[in-house]
């Protein structure tokens, strides 16, 4: 599915494209854009496009950088109608044939003046992993499940859908399942393959599930789902959030992120061995036990911001517990019961990830953990399973199990403690990265929040 320069003219052509955004994602994961009129496209894909690098960094910002975007061309398509900038009430009545707004999306690469490939940007941290990944015979397939919110706006204030109480799966025929369908078109519409979307546990909550693809491909899908899930909800009036733990006592959003390597020789899943236990081959198993020895480290990444780490707590399905297991929501990692296709249902999901992450980062670092565990054979332990998790077992194994970190404080002292990580990301990231979250980490720590005043001010 590769477009070559002259695709995508006749496309700009066809489809009356006048405006491009060159696409980029900044360290912590904010979707970044430089907007072109379509006349600067032919010369940006050959020269590349000129932009202040440091606006990589996030707010830890220091100096001017000069960098070019330079145009992934297999990415580039024409954003959807109900995406697309509409700056009066006017002009989204008129018919989008002649609004003459007809804006394109290309995610970029991003290279220093001299061409060289900038090591700050997060998409080349991802295509490192992917070329590691390679070397060793493999392709890295990921299916990511994508849970958010969708919020009520009252006095400009994001507030909790009173008219969305569906849960887990329940088939409802309100207003949201439309909404999510009209979202769930208009991310295939740009040709990105979406299995199946469904209601979540809390109300409001709702799932979209991405079909298993390349990595680096399902990364930039990713970073694309966001703007365009929220850019529909605004128009119904709504606001999609993909804060991780939005609500005290609810069920938080996760980014559930089912994995599989391919062996680029055979074509087949190589976690699958049909005589092993679990179906699991042993290549699976060094994969597991790799991610869950550097699993404190590059939580950081996988769960960056503060409010992460209210979601990863007890009783709400998600992670606490650095272990693996197979129907145990509360494990890091489970291996679903493959089904009768095994090449196609085996797979490694990884749960603690939330959708505030830089997806090209998440991609990364799991990729290169896994990788670690096969090249050094790090054995796994046994899996906590379902005989296991009855609340008592349970109880008996915790003090074995180690645990997530509790705070984007601890998840980033581990960071700093992993030599592999940092190799994954390169200094500019490594580094860009841990200042920018240890400015938010403290920034939060100064803070006196309301629970402590109601509970220690009547007392001290
Ligand atoms: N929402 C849960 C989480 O925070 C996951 C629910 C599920 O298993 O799909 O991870
Ligand atoms: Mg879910
Ligand atoms: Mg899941």
């Amino acid at each position: 599915d590769h477009n070559s320069f002259e695709q995508v003219m006749a496309t700009i052509k066809n489809e009356r494209i006048r405006f491009v955004n060159l696409e980029f994602t900044d360290v912590v994961g904010v979707a970044k854009c430089v907007t072109i009129p379509v006349e600067q496209f032919a010369d940006c894909v050959r020269h590349g496009k000129w932009f202040d690098g440091s606006a990589l960094e996030n707010i830890a910002r220091v100096a001017e950088s000069d960098m070019y975007l330079y145009p992934d061309l297999s990415t580039f398509t024409a954003l959807p109608g109900t995406v697309r900038p509409a700056p009066t009430i006017d002009t989204r009545l008129q018919d989008s044939q002649d609004d003459g707004e007809v804006v394109a999306r290309v995610i970029c690469d991003i290279r220093e003046p001299d061409g060289e490939r900038f090591e700050g940007d997060p998409r080349a941290a991802l295509l490192g992993a992917i070329e590691e990944a390679r070397s060793m015979g493999f392709k890295y397939q990921v299916a990511p499940e994508l849970e958010f919110f969708l919020l009520q706006v009252k006095d400009k204030k994001p507030v909790p859908l009173q008219d969305d109480p569906g849960s887990y799966f329940d088939l409802s025929t309100k207003f949201t399942v439309t909404i999510r369908s009209e979202m769930v078109h208009a991310l295939q519409s740009m040709g990105i393959k979406i299995e199946s979307s469904h209601h979540e546990v809390a109300p409001g909550q709702h799932e979209i599930d991405f079909e298993s693809g390349d990595a680096l491909r399902m990364a930039d899908s990713l970073m694309t789902a966001k703007y365009v899930i929220k850019a529909i909800a605004s128009q119904h009036n709504l606001y999609a959030t993909f804060l991780p733990k939005p609500f005290y006592r609810t069920n938080g959003s996760g980014l559930h992120i089912h994995q599989q390597l391919i062996s680029t020789d055979t074509g087949k899943n190589v976690f699958v061995d049909e005589h092993a236990e679990y179906g699991l081959s042993e290549i699976g198993r060094g994969f597991i036990a790799g991610q869950l020895a550097h699993a404190r480290s590059m939580c950081a990444i996988l769960a960056p911001l503060v409010n992460s780490y209210k979601r990863l707590v007890r009783g709400y399905e998600a992670p606490v517990l650095v272990n693996w297991g197979r129907v145990n929501r509360q494990a890091l990692i489970r291996v679903p019961r493959p089904g009768t296709d095994p090449q196609t249902s085996m797979r490694i999901e990884l749960r603690c990830s939330d959708p505030s992450c830089n997806p090209h980062l998440a991609l990364a670092v799991m990729l290169r953990a896994g990788l670690d565990g096969i090249q050094r054979k790090m054995t796994l332990p046994p899996a906590m399973d379902e005989n296991i998790f009855l609340q008592d077992e349970g109880e008996r194994l915790r003090p074995r199990a180690r645990l997530l970190p509790a705070t984007l404080g601890e998840a980033l002292d581990g960071m700093r403690e992993d030599t592999l990580i940092r190799d994954v990301l390169g200094d500019t990231i490594y580094e860009g990265f841990i200042d920018a979250k240890s400015i938010e980490w403290t920034e939060y720590r100064q803070q006196v929040h309301n629970w402590e005043i109601e509970r220690y001010l009547p007392v001290f």
